[in-house]
Parts: C-alpha cells; sequence; structure tokens
C-alpha cells in the first residue's frame, strides 16, 4: 500500500503485510504495520498458518525424518503486548499438548505472556489435513491509552516480535518471525465527513479515499472505518489530483463508489454516500456426475453457501444468488462437452446447459480442481475441490483472472498471506479477501459484475496482479493487498 504523507492516516488504518522471501537457514519473517487507535485491542497477527508436517514447506528442514510431534519455542517481546493467544486447529490429539514457561492451556491451545514459552507434543495426524494455528496479539489497554493521547503520525510506538521455533527433538524444523509494528495513527480533527445512507449492517463499514487533502497533497488509497458516519480530515476538491473517490465497503450492502465527491476547500463538508442493496449475481448449477460423487447437489449447496458467506464477511457486497439447478445429462456426448467446457460453450448452449450473460458453474467429470474459462461466465468445480475453490473460482470470474498475470492468484505478491483466498498451492484455509480485490470484484471492466449487467457504477481497469508493467502504487487502482484490519 502506498500512502502519502497527508492527514488522513486512520484511526484503524489497513493492515499491510511484506513477506521476506525465505532464505537459507534464516526464519520465514512476516511483518505487519498499523496504525493504532483506542479502539483496536486485539489484532490478528497472522490469521493462519500452516504447521509443517515432514518438509512439506519450503524452509522446512530438508532431509529431517518425517515427525509425529513437534514441540514450538516461542517468544513473545515488545512493551504494547499484553498476550498473544494461539488456537490450533486439527492436531491429532489436542489433549497431549503442554506447555512451559509464560503459557497458559486454552482449551483450543495457549495464552502466551511476554517472554518465553514452550509448547510441547503438538501432535500430527499421520494424513489427512495439516494442523492450522491462528495467532492473535492482545495489546496492552494502559499502552494503548498512552499511545491514543501522543504521538506524532506514523511514529513508531512499538515492535512486537513473536519469534516460533518448531522443534523435531533437538533440530529447528521450521522458523517463524512475527514483527509488528504500531504506528501512531495521529490525531483527527473534526473537518469533512463521510455518511452512509441506506446501511442495512451494524458493521464497521470501511471507507476507501483519494483526493486532496487539507495540506493540497494528493492522498491515495487511505482506509478509514466508520458504522455511518467517518471523520475524513479536510479533503478538497479534486484540483489536480488524478483521482478523487469515496468507496463504502459494508456487509449486506452493494459496495457505493462515488468519483469526484463533492468535496469543498472549507472544513464542514458531509458527502452522502447511498448504500443500495447488495449486487445479486444469478447462477446457474450443472450437476454432473463426479467419480466417488454421484449427486454434487449437496456440495453445490454448502459451496455457494460458502462462497456467499466469505464475500460478505470481506464486505464485499455481491450476493450470488442460485437460479437453477440441472442434472447433466449421463450420455458421453454431454459429459466430452462439460469435460471440455472451457475449449469452446457452442455445444453446452445448444444443449441447454449454459444461460447467457449469468453465471454456469459446471460440477462434473473434469480432471482439474476448479477452472475459470477464457469466458468467464463459466466455471468448473472437480472433485478434488474444497470448500472455499467456488469462491476462488468465482474470484477470477469478477475480474481477477488473465494467464500472463497468473490468474491473479495473490502468491508472491506482498502482503498477502496463504489465508487470501486467491493463494494456491499451501493453502489449506482460505478466508480472505483484500479491499483492492474487493475494489476490482465491484469496479473493474472485466468482471462479469459489470459486464453481466447487475451492476451499473463507475468502472475502472485495475491489473489482477502488480507487475512491471502495472507496477503499483497507482492512483487509479488501490494496491491489491490494500486491506482492513479485521473485525
Ligand atoms: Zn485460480
Amino acid at each position: 500500500m502506498h500512502v502519502l504523507r497527508s492527514r488522513w492516516v486512520g484511526f484503524l488504518l489497513a493492515a499491510t503485510w511484506l513477506i521476506a522471501s525465505p532464505a537459507d537457514a534464516s526464519p520465514r519473517t512476516y511483518i505487519k504495520s498499523i496504525c493504532l487507535s483506542p479502539e483496536i485491542l486485539e489484532v490478528d497477527l497472522l490469521e493462519v498458518f500452516t504447521l509443517p508436517v515432514g518438509c512439506e514447506l519450503i524452509d522446512c528442514c530438508p532431509g529431517c525424518p518425517a515427525a509425529d510431534a513437534l514441540d514450538w519455542r516461542i517468544r513473545i517481546g515488545g512493551k504494547s503486548v499484553e498476550a498473544a493467544t494461539l488456537s490450533f486447529e486439527g492436531l491429532a490429539d489436542p489433549a497431549a499438548l503442554k506447555v512451559e514457561g509464560a503459557a497458559e492451556h486454552t482449551p483450543d491451545g495457549a495464552t502466551l505472556m511476554r517472554g518465553r514459552s514452550r509448547l510441547l507434543n503438538l501432535t500430527l495426524p499421520e494424513q489427512g489435513r495439516v494442523p492450522l494455528a491462528g495467532l492473535r496479539l492482545r495489546l496492552d489497554p494502559d499502552f494503548l491509552g498512552h499511545a491514543a493521547g501522543s504521538g506524532r503520525r506514523d511514529e513508531t510506538l512499538d515492535v512486537v516480535e513473536v519469534s516460533i521455533e518448531q522443534m523435531l527433538g533437538s533440530v529447528a524444523v521450521n522458523e517463524f518471525l512475527l514483527r509488528y509494528r504500531l504506528k501512531s495513527c495521529g490525531v483527527l480533527e473534526p473537518c469533512d465527513v463521510v455518511k452512509q445512507q441506506g446501511k442495512q449492517g451494524a458493521d464497521d463499514s470501511v471507507v476507501l479515499l483519494d483526493g486532496r487533502d487539507g495540506a493540497d497533497v494528493c492522498v491515495n488509497d487511505e482506509v478509514r472505518r466508520g458504522v455511518t458516519s467517518t471523520l475524513v480530515g479536510n479533503v478538497k476538491t479534486k484540483g489536480s489530483c488524478t483521482s478523487s473517490i469515496v468507496g463504502v465497503f459494508s456487509r449486506d450492502n452493494a459496495m457505493a463508489m462515488l468519483e469526484d465527491p463533492p468535496w469543498t476547500d472549507t472544513c464542514g463538508d458531509e458527502v452522502a454516500a447511498a448504500l443500495g442493496p447488495a449486487w445479486d449475481m444469478p447462477v446457474n448449477l450443472w450437476l454432473g456426475k463426479m467419480i466417488f460423487v454421484p449427486d454434487p447437489g449437496p456440495i453445490a449447496t454448502q459451496d455457494l453457501l460458502a462462497a456467499n458467506a466469505l464475500y460478505d464477511e470481506n464486505k464485499v457486497g455481491i450476493a450470488f444468488v442460485e437460479k437453477q439447478r440441472k442434472q447433466i445429462p449421463t450420455d458421453p456426448g454431454t459429459l466430452a462437452k462439460v469435460a471440455l467446457a472451457c475449449q469452446g460453450l457452442g455445444g453446452l448452449e445448444s444443449a441447454g446447459l449454459y444461460v447467457k450473460d449469468q453465471l454456469n458453474v459446471y460440477y462434473g467429470p473434469v480432471t482439474v480442481t476448479g477452472q475459470s474459462c477464457d469466458d468467464r461466465n463459466m466455471v468448473l468445480v472437480g472433485p478434488a475441490a474444497n470448500n472455499t475453490t467456488l469462491a476462488h473460482e468465482l474470484g477470477h470470474a469478477l475480474s481477477l483472472h488473465g494467464g500472463e498475470l497468473e490468474w491473479g492468484h495473490s502468491n508472491d505478491v506482498p502482503g498477502m498471506t496463504p489465508a487470501n483466498i486467491m493463494w494456491v498451492g499451501d493453502s489449506k484455509i482460505r478466508t480472505h479477501f483484500s479491499l483492492g480485490q474487493a475494489f476490482r470484484f465491484n469496479v473493474n471492466k472485466l468482471s462479469m459484475l459489470n459486464k453481466n449487467g447487475p451492476r451499473q457504477g463507475p468502472e475502472r481497469d485495475c491489473p489482477p496482479k502488480p507487475s512491471e508493467t502495472a507496477p503499483e502504487p497507482d492512483f487509479e487502482c488501490p494496491g491489491l493487498a490494500l486491506d482492513w484490519s479485521r473485525p
């Protein structure tokens, strides 16, 4: 993300992750920067990461024997942190977990105090899903009170470090270093306001801003929060700035996008963002027999529910609505048409297995886990899919698409983690769309939301992935990894 110096740096500024590429014998390092406000008491330090099984991870110990249990050596430092919680999922024998040092047992893991602690006997299943751990920081409220009343904007207030060494006996098989920088948000004086109208939920909406600030600086990708009303400092007329927008993202409403909002150069402006209902995207489900799955109907129902929940939690503002579901005939000719669906749809449309200008999802005898065709209204889901595959493929349909940019996959994009739904490969649980992705789903010309017609509104042409020809920052498009702090 690329914040120019401005008065807008928010009370709840989005978090930025940098993942240092793993080097030999050095820990995989995650760096997060966040501006501190009195409202933040808990922060997901790393939403989810995988415990290694043997040497599955890139920087896992080469040549080490396969493990059935690991011990973690943990060190937590930083004056703003009160404690951290670690929650495990998928351990073979959760009851076998023991804690030592500055730690306490909890039902699903441990609470870790500042200092050193050890978690012993993290048991790995012989097969199946890799266990996962979620790490959450609890900040010291006294430190927050102190920090909120002082500090220049962007001044570093504290650095929290969590180091985790995963030990197999006396050998470190994997190491993480999580470094968390707390910065001051600065104090924002009352001046201009964004007011949301027609808000359906009670969630803390995310307000995205570009424009000219009180100091005549063109600001880009500022993220602010507010249930219905958000202070934004002084925002002036666009002037010579490239972009002046207000975008509002919330759980149950469509994204509101205002271009060149009616700001004036003086304080006291109230810009109204009208929030309509979430955009409905019709989905046609075409259900064919799959290997081991004679009736994919229940799976399709679950996948659609899961996709809607994920898009909702990430405030995308798009709802996928089942229009119809139909069995795919089992004759070899039709099955072949489905298996080769991405090579051309002529056959499917005339066979009554395709609806133009709507999403068509095929569960069938395909070899892929999931695929989004060049005709982005077509998505294939295969028998090896998991419960986030459909949400992932729909992300491609909503403009994260294009072979030359690796399909908009979030791997290797600075600031992204394996929790991102567009991450492929070593991700077991994907829960997250970034704000940069949600913006593209809504606003990109190539998003089927715009091409199919449900949405009418300002459009942009933001690449599915930063590249040499389309580097970030870019005033037209928020950074792909631009994000907001959950919840
Ligand atoms: Zn993909």
